[in-house]
């Protein structure tokens, strides 16, 4: 770390001040690829967690008041110190959630894309006049910020997943509180609070609270004063918060961005080279740890034979290893536990009868590349969410089968189809159920004004530009009776 870089990230800023979380328990930050401890931070309490929330109930009204320009400044500074930073950043992203210098470069450009968007979002927030059918009513509808908003976090894309909550949710005017995952304290919070402080965002308007799921998230979602809980993870915690967003005793709004199963499809007239360079790079970019990454291939059975020979030639040069070196293509996979589970998925592959093309030992959390042919719809591989460098290869009969294949999942994030005939590849879109489809292109993609969200298990609501705004506000309808009114009794 440079002398220059922020110190002391292993306090959190809580109610406006930067200190320890009171928790008896530790957290041990792991660099997953030397396994080097990276910081040693005392967790929050679930008094910190109170402490934040009210901290940020009392900072709301006074930000909120602020004019849609000095909001937006803020924003504009935080984008300016992503620029000055950029190294430091990329450096965290490394070390903390074992990013490719790739990836970490793609995250940075991600968040800092989101806040710049975030900028303009406060002179984009606007209320409507409607014609009433009420003589001398003016009906007016208000758009007004939500309070304050909890935003949970997973380590994938740390600080761009939590970016894309806190900027426009403050931008909009609410204050937040972060819960970010325990694997990622720094890059899914701290280092962001950092910047928005240096940028002058008010004490007490964004608190980052480091502790466990399993200890403080009920009461993260449970507490009174949040009237908004934006969650980004697995499908099954995200069930879990919709239950006590609705059952608890304090009703709140909730947004799930969940987990998915991404299909990339193949017809016969594609252009075979350019889908090989798109797979590879959809599959294994961030060693597959991506919600959006392609969980499914899909050919149709002419191109099958072909598309996997340039496929796992492809893949088989890709270089792993440390993610620090300018050229790997795959690093670390996150901890142990998820090595282990891939592990687990590698040998239900084999049992269950796909044909191995790809394989390796794993070296540390490493694990080199994957790939299995002749899978069938019903095996694990293909059903269950893989979230590492494996990839299974299905063959269609023709389009519908494979349109029938591709829709055949709980799930329904982002998608992919390639064909040379644009009119066929819209059609085929249109017949995913998915809430993101590309067309000769890989399913990963996110742009700070396109609608980001899935359908079915893949979650609820929509990031990014003006559907940031519908999520982050709310409308008050304000009517004004100017004339008197002629009741009927
Ligand atoms: P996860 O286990 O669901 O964790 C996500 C976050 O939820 C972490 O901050 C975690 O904290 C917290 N959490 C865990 N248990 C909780 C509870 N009972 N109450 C409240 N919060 C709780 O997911 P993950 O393993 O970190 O991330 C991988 C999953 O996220 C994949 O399924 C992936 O598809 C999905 N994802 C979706 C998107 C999207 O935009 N749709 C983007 C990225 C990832 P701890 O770390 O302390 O457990
Ligand atoms: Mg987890």
């Amino acid at each position: 770390m440079k002398n220059s870089g922020y110190q002391n990230l292993d306090l959190q800023p809580i109610a406006g001040q930067w200190r320890k979380g009171r928790s008896p328990r530790s957290l041990e930050v792991l660099d997953p690829y030397s396994g080097d401890t990276l910081l040693n931070l005392p967790m929050a309490s679930h008094a910190d967690l109170d402490e934040a929330y009210q901290a940020a109930r009392d900072a709301q009204p006074a930000w909120a008041s602020l004019g849609p320009t000095a909001r937006g400044d803020i924003m504009r500074r935080v984008v300016a110190l992503f620029d000055s930073r950029k190294e430091e950043i990329i450096d965290w992203l490394i070390r903390e959630s074992g990013s490719t210098r790739l990836k970490a470069e793609i995250e940075w450009g991600s968040a800092r894309g989101i806040t710049q968007e975030a900028a303009s979002l406060p002179g984009r927030m606007h209320g409507r006049i409607l014609p009433s059918d009420i003589p001398g009513k003016e009906s007016r509808v208000y758009r007004k910020p939500l309070g304050v908003v909890g935003v949970i976090s997973p380590w994938n894309f740390p600080l761009h997943l939590s970016a894309r909550s806190v900027a426009p949710a403050l931008a909009l005017g609410n204050t937040v509180v972060i819960k970010p995952a325990s694997d990622t304290p720094v890059t899914g919070g701290l280092l962001l609070a950092r910047l928005f402080e240096e940028a002058g965002l008010p004490a007490g308007a964004l608190s980052v609270v480091v502790g466990a799921g399993s200890e403080i998230g009920d009461a993260f979602v449970e507490h009174p004063i949040p009237s908004f809980i934006s969650f980004t993870g697995s499908t099954e915690v995200g069930r879990n918060i919709g239950r006590i967003a609705a059952s608890g005793s304090h009703l709140k709004h909730v947004a799930m961005e969940l987990g998915g199963n991404s299909p990339f499809v193949v017809l016969a007239d594609a252009d075979i080279e350019t889908a090989v360079s798109a797979a590879v790079t959809g599959k294994f970019l961030h060693q597959g740890q991506i919600c959006m990454a392609i969980n499914r291939i899909i050919v149709e059975a002419p191109l099958v034979q072909e598309f996997t020979r340039r496929f796992v030639e492809r893949v088989g040069a890709l270089p792993y290893g440390d993610p620090a070196r300018p050229e790997t293509a795959i690093g670390p996979v996150i901890n142990r536990r998820q090595l282990d589970g891939l592990k687990e998925k590698i040998a239900k592959a084999r049992e269950e009868g796909a044909t191995v093309l790809l394989e390796g030992e794993p070296q540390g959390n490493v694990m080199p590349p994957h790939v299995f042919g002749d899978v069938t719809a019903d095996m694990e591989i293909a059903k269950e969410e893989i979230f590492g460098p494996l990839v299974g290869i299905q063959s269609a009969r023709d389009a519908a089968h494979a349109l029938e294949l591709a829709n055949n999942s709980d799930y329904g994030l982002s998608s992919a189809v390639f064909t040379s005939d644009i009119a066929r590849g819209m059609q085929f879109a249109q017949g995913l159920r998915a809430g993101m489809t590309h067309i000769n292109d890989m399913p990963v993609n996110d742009e700070a004004n396109a609608p980001f969200g899935g359908e079915k298990n893949s979650g609820l609501g929509r990031f990014n530009g003006d559907w940031a705004i519908e999520e982050f506000t709310t409308d008050h309808w304000i009517t004004v009776q100017t004339t008197p009114r002629g009741y009927p009794f």
